[in-house]
This record gives structure tokens, C-alpha cells and sequence, in this order.
């Protein structure tokens, strides 16, 4: 295989530990969605359900139940994508935490048959992001089908929960002032949340009053860093996966390896970044479908090795999503599904 994703199990234990202190004493959802940021769900929620992890942020019933195969009966697993009635039924069978953003949903559980145990209902208010939530002017409603919901065993209120820009500190202030509003007022008719989570990454390690009971961490879970924000080495976490390509072709200036867009590597990154090579950083001068010509050394052989980027490279995932206006979520993303994951370990880590 001319190129695969590796991805250090043990580094991202090491960051869960650094997330888990971070936030501490509220509780760490681990994000999985999108393949756990195309690390490989089955991989990442076995190595953190060994270290501990309990809460599971899913996106989607499908996601939700892989992750409950292989997290087992106890872990929680939340999911805030729910298309109707059958998603409802299936989440409800899978025990999973239901995130609900919309009236709609609340009139569907009402429409099922009573479930043989309560579904966990987390709902959302829309603190002005206005892309799914109840908004605070409905909320009062909203409450009220709950209360009716919960009365009569159909459902659980286990979380009030909203997401925020993270863009600006003033309109995160704003949306937390929303979401404590809605909270109070839920308080007030009777309702009493288990959990609020409000926070992913950035407001979870920056901003204490975010925290919450849970926050939703996932880009610095795997080592992810915010574009334009602080570093690893401030946030304490570290990149866990490196996209490394074998050499296929020597030439007399360049070297040609196995790795191009068709694999995910964007070809406007052509001429801007460096790969790590034995030899040090080389610069990549051309990216076509399915290789990349990179500046050549003495001694390149066929079948050596290049870190393109990632954990041991020249650059992050973070570094190449700068130079292209975009974050590193994208980077990692777009590393195909066809490229094999490899992942190494030596283990749980035992002392906790
Ligand atoms: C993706 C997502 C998160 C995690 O965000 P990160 O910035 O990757 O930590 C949290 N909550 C919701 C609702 C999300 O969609």
C-alpha cells in the first residue's frame, strides 16, 4: 500500500485525560460523527470507553447504534439528528440520548406507543443560531407537551442542551444568557434537567462558566487545533493521526509519492506546504489524482517513507487548512475512506 492513515491510540488517550482535566468537573462527551473525524468509530470509542469515556456524542441514530455495539449497555450515547417517527422508535429501542430541536419531534413521541422505558429527551433551544432548536418565544409550549410527555411515562427530561458559534465572546455571552433563561423557566414549570451542555471544544477549554454538566469535545479530542486560535503546546493536546505515503518514484530533482486529491489532499495545496522525508522537510511541488511530486534528496528510495501531514509531519492538519482558508475538521475529513487506518497502541492507560 503506497499510503495509509495512522493513527497513535495512545496519544488520543492522552488527550482524553488532557480534555477530561480541562473541563473538569464537568464531563466529557466525546464527538464521533463523521467516522469519529475519520479516525474509525469502531477504533476510537473501544480505546475510549477503556479509558473511561461514558458519554458519546453520536449525531445520528445509525452512528448511535454502532457506537452502543461496541460501547456496550452502560455508555451514553446522545444523538441530535432525528429525522421522524422511526428515528425516534430506533433510538428509543437503542437506549440512546435523544437530542430534540423541534415541536414536531415532541408530537411524534407522543404519536408512539407507550416504549417499555421512558425516552431520554435533551432539548434544544435556539440561542440564536437559528439552525435547529426551539426558539425561546416557543419555548414555553414546547415545555408544556414535555411535562404531558413526562407524565405520562413516555419520556424522561434528561437534558437541556444548545450549541454555540464560538466565533465571538459576546455572542456566545448573548446565547448562554438565552439558554439560562430557558433553563429558569423550565425550572419554574417543573422541569428539571439532569444535564445542560452548551459547549464543544473551544468555549469547553476557554470558558469556565461553559462548561456546564457536560461539554461536546470533539477536534481536540484528536488533537485538532482551532484554526487562527492557540497551539497544541498551549492547549495540551497532540494531532493522533498522520497521513504517510510511500515513495513510488525517484527522479533526478524530484520524487513522486503515493498519495493525491482522489485521496483527499487538496491540489490547491501545491507549492505551499512541506512533507517530513528522512531527510527533512521536502516541499510539494505538484499534487495530481493519485500522487504528489515533492523536492528530492540524496538517497530517496522506493518505498521509503513521507509523513504528508499529521502527527510526526511538518505540518498539521490545522497548518494546511490555514493556508487554505478553511479549519482543520476539513483537512482531516476529507482523508478518504479507501486509505487503510492503522492504528498503534501499547494499551490502556492503567494509572487513574
Ligand atoms: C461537531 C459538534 C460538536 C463538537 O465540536 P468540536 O468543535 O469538534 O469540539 C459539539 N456539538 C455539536 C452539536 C456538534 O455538531
Amino acid at each position: 500500500m503506497s499510503v495509509e492513515y495512522r493513527v497513535d491510540l495512545d496519544v488520543f488517550a492522552g488527550n482524553l485525560a488532557r480534555v477530561r482535566e480541562s473541563i473538569a468537573p464537568a464531563e466529557h462527551m466525546l464527538v464521533v460523527k463523521d467516522d469519529a473525524y475519520a479516525h474509525g468509530l469502531e477504533a476510537i470509542v473501544r480505546r475510549a470507553s477503556a479509558e473511561g469515556v461514558r458519554w458519546f456524542g453520536a449525531f445520528d441514530v445509525a452512528t448511535g447504534g454502532a457506537v452502543r455495539a461496541v460501547a456496550g449497555p452502560d455508555a451514553r450515547i446522545f444523538v441530535w439528528l432525528l429525522a421522524g417517527r422511526d428515528d425516534l422508535a430506533e433510538g428509543i429501542a437503542a437506549n440512546l440520548d435523544l437530542g430534540i430541536g423541534d415541536e414536531a419531534l415532541l408530537d411524534d413521541l407522543a404519536a408512539l406507543p407507550l416504549p417499555p422505558h421512558a425516552a431520554r429527551v435533551h432539548l434544544k433551544v435556539d440561542t440564536g443560531l437559528h439552525r435547529n432548536g426551539i426558539r425561546p418565544e416557543r419555548w414555553d409550549t414546547a415545555l408544556g407537551r414535555l411535562s404531558a410527555l413526562v407524565d405520562a411515562g413516555a419520556a424522561r427530561f434528561e437534558g437541556l442542551w444548545s450549541h454555540i458559534a464560538e466565533a465571538s465572546d459576546a455572542d456566545d455571552d448573548a446565547a448562554r444568557e438565552i439558554f439560562l433563561t430557558a433553563r429558569a423557566a423550565a425550572v419554574a414549570a417543573g422541569l428539571t434537567p439532569q444535564y445542560s451542555h452548551l459547549a464543544a471544544s473551544a468555549a469547553g477549554f476557554a470558558r469556565a462558566p461553559f462548561r456546564e454538566d457536560l461539554v461536546r469535545v470533539g477536534a481536540f479530542s484528536y488533537g485538532i487545533r482551532p484554526a487562527g486560535g492557540p497551539g497544541e503546546a498551549e492547549l495540551g493536546i497532540d494531532p493522533i493521526s498522520a497521513l504517510v505515503a510511500r515513495i513510488t518514484d525517484v527522479g533526478a530533482h524530484t520524487v513522486r509519492v503515493g498519495t493525491g486529491h482522489l485521496h483527499g489532499l487538496p491540489s490547491t495545496l501545491a507549492g505551499r506546504f512541506s512533507v517530513m522525508t528522512s531527510a527533512g522537510p521536502r516541499r510539494v511541488l505538484a499534487i495530481d489524482a493519485t500522487s504528489a511530486a515533492i523536492e528530492g534528496w540524496q538517497g530517496a528510495a522506493i518505498g521509503d517513507e513521507v509523513i504528508v501531514f499529521g502527527r510526526g509531519g511538518a505540518a498539521s492538519a490545522t497548518d494546511l487548512a490555514e493556508l487554505i482558508d478553511t479549519i482543520g475538521e476539513e483537512i482531516a475529513l476529507r482523508v478518504s475512506p479507501v486509505i487503510p487506518r492503522r492504528y498503534t497502541s501499547n494499551g490502556p492507560r492503567t494509572a487513574r
